[in-house]
């Protein structure tokens, strides 16, 4: 076990500070009770602590960094744009590129509006929703996260997951109300709900590949026939691609799948790793948002130029990539790890989908939130903290996705592989 020292003196300092000593809950390491380390700096794949150790990330930002750490040209635009200036709150040019190659290529984006997180996209989707149907309440899947804000933090994901707080102390009943929860995977469930209830209900909201329990794939045309029930409905379809958004191709779930939602939230990979998010839809339903529309929705930073620029030529370098080399290495690397398990009796289950991944210490198929809980956490938490002290980083919680960048080698696989057989044996803890 190495010491730390360096991490362990800023962590007492930020303990005083910020809440756990972090800026959001699940860096604080509480699910795998450790202490967390402070990051100095990052290179492709790897990331280095303050204590000059280096590890191989698959964390990634929690998945902004498809491209890896610091890529020198997404880099070089950055700084090209911040030489220009921080900020004009006026339209500029990029806008209009990073427009063009979002609608383009995510299918349910005729027009968008750019915002600052994820958080925001979401918030500001659901609004949309309820002002082009006229209809207040909204369903949402157990174990999906949709960013923090009140009417989507009901049996959420991610930390809320992590720290088994399905709903936010702060969020008034009435907001909660508007809010169904479902199952997810579960579509007789989302059938009956809306038959029931459908004169209310303005959308449902999903992650098409959920990222936040965990990775868990949506079955078998799930997606399908959640498009075909809404539309049956007058209802629409929400989906929240803040994850998916550019991970599998250069496009969304949507293009994978051939399901195309009414409304569309990015965010991460179109920032590149700066603060940057996308909600949108048709030329109609857009045509609500303000000033064109009575929706309102607004931002001081929004389409804050440096963070356009990082984000344009993130997905300008993406549009040329092969998406199969990351999706192969995540294959081997899953594959590896599933063989061990089955050789040594250990009871692990691996989701994965393109350069996705999560290994769940269960024994049985995990499609929903519900078997995604019934995980070992704490052999989770000792094969975390085997994984880090052998310098792989990956997610500080069970309920998370893993991630590869297009600069991850098939070396960082490899020894990757080598550290989780080991950690899975128990051995480094
Ligand atoms: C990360 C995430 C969000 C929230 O985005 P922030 O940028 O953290 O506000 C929303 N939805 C999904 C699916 C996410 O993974």
């Amino acid at each position: 076990m190495t010491k730390a020292k360096r991490s362990k003196f800023y962590y007492r300092q930020a303990l005083k500070l910020m809440p756990a000593g972090v800026n959001s809950p699940v860096r604080a390491f509480y699910a795998v009770g450790g202490k967390p380390v402070f990051i100095k700096k990052g290179k492709g794949s790897r990331i280095y602590d303050v204590d000059g150790r280096s590890y191989i990330d698959y964390v990634l930002s929690w998945g902004p960094l498809i491209l890896g750490h610091a890529h020198k040209e997404v880099i070089k635009a950055t700084v090209q744009a911040l030489k220009c200036g921080t900020s004009f709150g006026a339209p500029i040019k990029d806008e209009i590129e990073l427009a063009k190659i979002i609608t383009r290529a995510v299918p349910s984006m005729e027009m968008l509006r750019l915002v600052t997180s994820g958080t925001e996209a979401v918030m500001s989707a659901v609004r949309l929703a309820r002002a082009f149907t006229k209809k207040n309440k909204i369903v949402k899947f157990e174990g999906c996260y949709h960013g923090h804000s009140d009417s989507l933090l009901v049996a959420s994901g991610s930390g809320a997951a992590t720290f088994g707080v399905p709903n936010s102390l702060g969020v008034p009943k009435d907001f909660a109300k508007n809010t169904f929860v479902l199952p997810y995977n579960d579509i007789d469930k989302v059938d009956a709900l809306l038959k029931a209830n459908s004169r209310n209900i303005a959308a449902v909201i999903l992650e098409p590949v959920c990222g936040n329990m965990g990775v868990v794939l949506p079955r078998n045309n799930f997606l399908s026939e959640l498009r075909a029930i809404t539309k049956k409905h007058n209802v629409l379809l929400i989906f929240d691609e803040v994850i998916t958004g550019f991970r599998f191709l250069f496009g969304g779930a949507q293009n994978l799948f051939k399901v195309i939602p009414d409304i569309t939230c990015l965010g991460k990979i179109i920032g590149g790793g700066l603060a940057l998010g996308a909600y949108g839809a048709s030329r109609e339903i857009m045509s609500l948002v303000s000033p064109l529309g009575g929706m309102y929705q607004a931002g001081t930073l929004s389409g804050n130029p440096v963070a356009v620029a990082c984000g344009l030529r993130t997905l300008q370098i993406l549009k040329k990539i092969d998406y199969n080399k990351i999706e192969g290495l995540t294959v081997r690397l899953c594959k590896n790890l599933e063989e061990t398990a089955k050789r040594e009796g250990f009871k692990i289950r691996i989701n994965h989908i393109g350069s996705m991944f999560t290994v769940f210490f269960t024994k049985e198929e995990v499609d929903s939130y519900q078997k995604a809980k019934r995980s070992d956490t704490k052999k989770y938490a000792a094969f975390f903290n085997a994984a880090l002290n052998a310098g792989i980083y990956i997610a500080p919680s069970q309920f998370e996705a893993n991630f590869l960048s297009f600069a991850h080698s098939l070396s960082d696989v490899k020894f990757t592989e080598t550290v989780f057989n080991q950690a899975l044996r128990g051995e480094y803890v």
